[in-house]
């Protein structure tokens, strides 16, 4: 019961660059327990976004082994690893990629019902997120209506709305003023804790990564 919900083994990802060789992830190894919120730490360009990207399953390229939930990225065609991820995994990104034509509710509710949910349980579902995160007064708003903050707070309630084992943050408040951005992360982390998802959260807020259960730094693409 207590397998890890991701687990990567070895990755490695290298890009070419200006027809020069650099190795971002040399050998990263990482496991995730259900329910634990790690804080991922490391300068810009460390390879923050590229380890993301690898256990989000959004791109290829990558050596070594990804395990999401038991199952090996590797041994899963690509229609199994969209599977994987509409199962398993929720992103929240450092811009909000809300669509600009619905409002807070129904972008919520949207990949609840590609998920295959009812739109009745959508609905309850997505207002339920929007009101933890204070947004009771903003679920007929559209985002170019909402605050930066705001917009990221659905954001996240997107990211949550279909119970992810693992949410996936890059910088999930990088482009928010700083007492904001501090606002929202501990929003964030509440909201997660009570969900009882485990987390992966890229962050650059070393105080608020004090308060997550476990910090990994990326260094000369290994974990240490
Ligand atoms: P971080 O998120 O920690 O700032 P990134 O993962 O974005 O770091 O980038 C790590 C390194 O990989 C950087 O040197 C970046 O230029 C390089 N990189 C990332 N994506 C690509 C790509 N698609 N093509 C070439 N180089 C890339
Ligand atoms: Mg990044």
């Amino acid at each position: 019961m207590n397998r890890p919900v991701v687990e990567l083994k070895r990755l490695t990802r290298s890009f070419e660059q200006g027809g020069v060789r650099i190795d971002v992830l040399r050998g990263v190894d990482l496991a995730i327990r259900p329910g634990e919120i790690v804080a991922l730490l490391g300068p810009s360009g460390s390879g923050k976004s590229t380890l993301l990207q690898a256990v989000g399953l959004l791109e290829g390229g990558f050596g070594g082994e990804i395990v999401i939930a038991g199952h090996s990225a590797e041994k899963s065609d690509s229609r199994a690893r969209t599977v994987l991820r509409r199962e398993h995994l929720g992103f929240v990104y450092q811009f909000h990629h809300l669509l600009p034509d619905f409002d807070a509710r129904e972008n919520v509710v949207l990949p609840q019902l590609v998920a295959g949910r009812p739109r009745v349980e959508a609905e309850a579902r997505a207002e339920q997120l929007l009101v933890a995160l204070g947004l009771e007064h903003r679920l007929d708003h559209r985002p170019s209506q909402l605050s930066g903050g705001e917009q990221q707070r659905v954001a996240v309630a997107r990211g949550l709305a279909n119970k992810p084992d693992l949410v996936l943050a890059d910088e999930p408040t990088g482009n928010l003023d700083e007492a904001t951005s501090d606002k929202v992360l501990a929003q964030l982390l509440d909201l997660v804790r009570g969900e009882g998802s485990a987390a992966l959260i890229a962050t650059h807020n070393e105080r608020l990564a004090q308060k997550m259960d476990r910090i990994v730094r990326l260094h000369e693409g290994v974990l240490e």
